[in-house]
């Protein structure tokens, strides 16, 4: 067991993602391909039919497998992002992290994250929530107020033009819709705030 008790964790994320999917590929439609919302539920799906076997690991190398099974099920440019995301914060964080560890590690990850992508924040991507929520966390604020960072930041997106990834394509056309990753980014955190309660 870890110290993390992680299944209710994934099964709190794969549930979210999942009753959210056509809201994501609805956001993918507007200026992508449509496929977020799928891509992501399979991602998650593949992770929670694991959530017993990750849940007897310790805590990084369940990261890790979170973050390898994202790679080899989300597809699209964001299973090899998410994915990163996973596998670095399962190679920096102990296995009983603290407050400033889990700070430390999201920010190595959001590194590993906008390295692969070769983007940077003000893009219209997921790294729009990332970066900020790893702020949020290592200046010490807490549940509902990272929270409202992660939500606050995905609707930062919204008047953003696209730099990276397939939005991109459509130069300014990309005004105006909130990025897909960056969506699914905040629900994510919120998944994980609500199930950590008020340990977060
Ligand atoms: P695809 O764009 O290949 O169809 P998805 O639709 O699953 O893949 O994911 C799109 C999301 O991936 C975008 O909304 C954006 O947040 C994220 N993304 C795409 N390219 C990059 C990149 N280079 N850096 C960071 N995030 C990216
Ligand atoms: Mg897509």
């Amino acid at each position: 067991m870890t110290a993390v008790d992680l299944k209710p964790l994934v099964l709190a994320v794969a549930d979210t993602v999942a009753a959210h999917a056509d809201e994501l590929t609805a956001l993918d439609q507007a200026i992508g391909d449509g496929d977020h919302g799928l891509n992501m539920k399979r991602g998650f799906d593949a992770v929670r039919a694991e959530a017993d076997a990750l849940a007897g690991k310790p805590l990084p190398d369940a990261l890790k497998a979170i973050g390898t099974r994202l790679v080899m099920t989300v597809g699209g440019a964001s299973g090899p992002l998410f994915g990163t995301l996973f596998l670095t914060l399962g190679k920096e964080l102990p296995a009983n992290p603290d407050r400033a560890a889990l700070a430390a590690a999201l920010g190595k990850a959001m590194e590993a994250v906008a390295a692969r992508g070769k983007s940077q924040t003000g893009q219209k991507t997921m790294l729009d929530v990332l970066v900020p929520v790893q702020l949020a966390l290592a200046a010490g604020k807490h549940g509902a107020e990272i929270v409202a960072v992660a939500d606050a930041a995905a609707q930062s997106t919204t008047p953003m033009q696209a730099i990276r990834g397939r939005a991109s394509f459509l130069g300014e056309r990309s005004v105006g819709h909130m990025d897909p990753g960056a969506r699914s980014t905040a629900l994510i955190v919120r998944a994980l705030a609500d199930a950590m309660g008020g340990r977060a």
